[in-house]
């Protein structure tokens, strides 16, 4: 296996920055008014081992809303809470192909495909336990403390920005009702869901949030569990298969590593047993993903040979 402290990692990751930051390609996401606002040219690049030790380069300081990354912890909450089994009867594991915010259902057990598209999201937030909506979204937090090592808090602007205008997600959470596959009160569940996308993180928070993934879900640096080990496989397993929009499959033929990416510009990967690697730069591409993030992350896997399946 690699020995990634062996490496020299830090000089490879300021060169990769350096090679990317005149890359101009994309555009920030505007579809929530509160996100145009961000500067387009940050960028960072940040890598966290499972030993704990944390390479960095730019504007790993910068806090931006989490967006879609967040669909993965709160899918590792709710199979916390109520355990695999039931979670399944909820929310499938299939991959659509289609657009994050499809309108899609399955038509045969009407669950939505798989829990990283908005309409799986949804539904597998509207199962966080708790008593009341502040109780729920104390847990929530609690759950990103563990994985990041320090409290968190919710971006009020972003938040309030994408309850008056998410009308699409309004509509999905409807339709599930229709169909049982989410309960009342939906206003609550879709509160709790815009609250989970405006949770703001640094470019250094997803990369230890990853390697908590990467290391049995232990936080390497903290040392906390932040989710039950049992449920790793799951959470990698829809990463690779749905993580990445509907370049999901493209990338685990290129990149071959669990990732999600995020409309705000993030993308965590995940090498297991190995690392995290975090990449924030909001220029998306025509499917959402960071252009940029998207680029670093081809390199670093082809110059470390992370695929998966590599065997070369
Ligand atoms: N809050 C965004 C939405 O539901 C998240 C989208 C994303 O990052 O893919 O539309």
């Amino acid at each position: 296996s690699l020995q990634i402290a062996s490496l020299p990692l830090q000089s490879f990751l300021d060169d990769l920055h350096d090679k990317y930051k005149l890359e101009q390609e994309g555009a920030v996401a505007d579809y929530i008014p509160e996100l145009a606002k961000v500067n387009p040219d940050a960028f960072s690049i940040c890598i966290a081992t499972v030993n704990g030790e944390v390479y960095k380069v730019g504007d790993y300081n910068q806090l931006f809303t989490i967006q879609s990354i967040s669909k993965v912890f709160v899918y590792g909450l709710a199979l916390d809470d109520h355990g695999r089994d039931y979670i399944l009867t909820r929310v499938g594991v299939e991959p659509t192909g289609d657009a994050f915010n499809a309108i899609v259902l399955d038509e045969q057990s009407k669950r939505p495909y798989n829990p990283m598209v908005n309409a799986g999201a949804i539904a597998t937030t509207s199962l966080i336990k708790g008593f009341g909506a502040s109780e729920r979204l104390n847990r929530m937090l609690d759950m990103f403390r563990r994985y990041i090592g320090h409290d968190v808090f919710v971006d009020i602007a972003v938040f309030t920005s994408e309850r008056t205008t998410g009308h699409r997600n309004r509509a999905m959470a409807h339709l599930m009702l229709n169909f049982g596959m989410i309960d009342e009160p939906i206003d609550e569940a879709l509160d709790l869901y815009f609250q989970q996308c405006a949770v703001m993180v640094n470019c250094q928070d997803l990369a230890v949030m990853a390697a908590t993934l990467a290391n049995k879900g232990v936080n390497p640096i903290s040392k906390e569990q932040a989710v039950d080990s049992r449920y790793i496989k799951d959470i990698l397993s829809v990463m690779y298969t749905c993580g990445m929009y509907n370049f999901a499959g493209e990338w685990a033929y290129k990149v071959g590593i669990p990732a999600k990416s995020g409309i705000s510009g993030g993308i965590i990967a995940v090498v297991p047993n190995q690392m995290g690697i975090a990449v924030f730069s909001p220029r998306l591409d025509s499917r959402g993903n960071s252009v940029r993030g998207v680029k670093v992350c081809e390199e670093l896997s082809q110059h470390f040979g992370l695929h998966l399946f590599e065997c070369s």
